[in-house]
């Protein structure tokens, strides 16, 4: 996941290359491993009717979270929401969590008891049970290792190997709030004299910016429902910033992609965001780390009923680009019809 306060850098590191390296030396694969490195989760197959999905992230104080503008439960809450989103991504349905933690000199019982609060409202929509973890002392800051598992039946589960030339790319929900939650907390106070456009976003909007950030919803039940009709042929969530975790599809299914930036879904509160601070809301949806929202590839002849079926639902998809070739490259439609190479201003860790 991406973090929430700014770090050195470690130049030596490249965070996809190390773990491309790792699974190259480390990454045997045995027949009952659907999936290992490389995937939103890993998948194994467990019974002879239904598959395992594993996935765990770890957060970092000073790194993902920061105390100064975030409480312990809102921590545990985007810590679940993070793994859940995971588990989405693979469209399956996540059971049991697992919890280590590390606590600082200054951490008491109260905040764990809060984190947790946190952690399990997130985890009770979808009815996941607590069934173990560790506890240590932390001679630095606080660490949260989540690890959450899910199943999925067999040959349901997504992959961001799927994409072929001809889909369709679809998000759901909006793009950039979190990005614009996470800039508004880290703003001096509206009262401080040198940031006079503050005033102009109103109270909603700013709430719900925030509130985005802090508390992300995990689409779990958008992710089921696309493994499930078979609607999807590859899904990642957004955990780094669409224009980062697109590349994960691309490089995985050996395609390339043209994004209609005029497409983007960027909800009214973000654009209110981006004219007060006079941003571009495009850059906020591009780089924007932790919306959690799904990426994901419909084929053309699935289109017209994924679109129906979604509103049925009262699912927000849009659809944001189409699938090429590798050699077309990664490219962005801008709003004035002109074709670019698309940077990656998604996160990276370590650069
Ligand atoms: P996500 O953003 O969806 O959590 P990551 O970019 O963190 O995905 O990880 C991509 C893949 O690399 C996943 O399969 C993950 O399990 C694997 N991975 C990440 N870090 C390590 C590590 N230190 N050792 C082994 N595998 C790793
Ligand atoms: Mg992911």
């Amino acid at each position: 996941m991406a973090p929430t306060v700014r770090t050195k850098a470690r130049p030596t590191i490249h965070e996809f290359d190390l773990i491309r390296a790792l699974h190259r030396r480390h990454g045997r694969r045995t027949p009952s491993m659907i999936q290992g490195i490389g995937d939103d989760a890993a998948v194994i197959i467990s019974r002879a009717d239904q598959w395992t999905v594993l996935t765990t992230d770890l957060l970092t104080e000073g790194v993902h979270f920061d105390l100064r503008t975030a409480t312990m439960a809102d921590i545990g809450f985007r810590a679940a929401a993070a793994n859940l989103s995971d588990i989405a991504a693979m469209g399956a349905t996540p059971q049991y969590l697992l919890a280590a933690l590390a606590i600082p000199r200054a951490g008491s019982r109260q905040h764990v008891l809060q984190l947790y609060r946190g952690m399990m409202a997130a985890c009770r929509p979808h009815h996941v049970q607590l069934i173990g973890g560790d506890t240590s002392g932390s001679g630095g800051g606080w660490f949260l290792s989540l690890t959450l598992i899910g199943i999925v039946p067999p040959r349901k589960a997504l992959f961001r190997s799927g994409a072929r030339v001809g889909d369709h790319l679809y998000v759901t929900g909006t793009i950039g709030d979190a990005l614009a939650g996470l800039r508004l907390l880290n703003e001096p106070p509206p009262r401080v004299k040198r940031h006079p456009r503050t005033a102009a976003l109103s109270t909603r909007h700013r709430k719900l910016l925030i509130g985005r950030h802090l508390r992300p919803t995990a689409r779990i039940a958008e992710g089921r429902w696309l493994s499930t009709h078979c609607f999807a042929t590859s899904a990642i969530d957004i955990s780094d910033g669409l224009s980062g975790d697109l590349r994960h599809i691309c490089e995985e299914s050996h395609v390339g992609v043209e994004l209609d930036l005029s497409a983007l879904p960027i909800s009214p509160a973000c654009r209110a965001y981006a004219a007060s601070r006079k941003l571009d809301p495009i850059h906020l949806a591009l780089a924007g780390g932790e919306d959690y929202e799904l990426l994901f590839t419909v084929s053309p002849q699935q289109r017209s009923r994924v679109e129906r079926a979604a509103i049925e639902q009262g699912f927000s998809l849009t659809c944001i680009g189409m699938i090429h070739p590798l050699r077309f490259g990664i490219q962005a439609l801008s709003p004035h019809g002109r074709r670019h190479r698309l940077a990656n201003t998604g996160y990276e860790h370590f650069t």
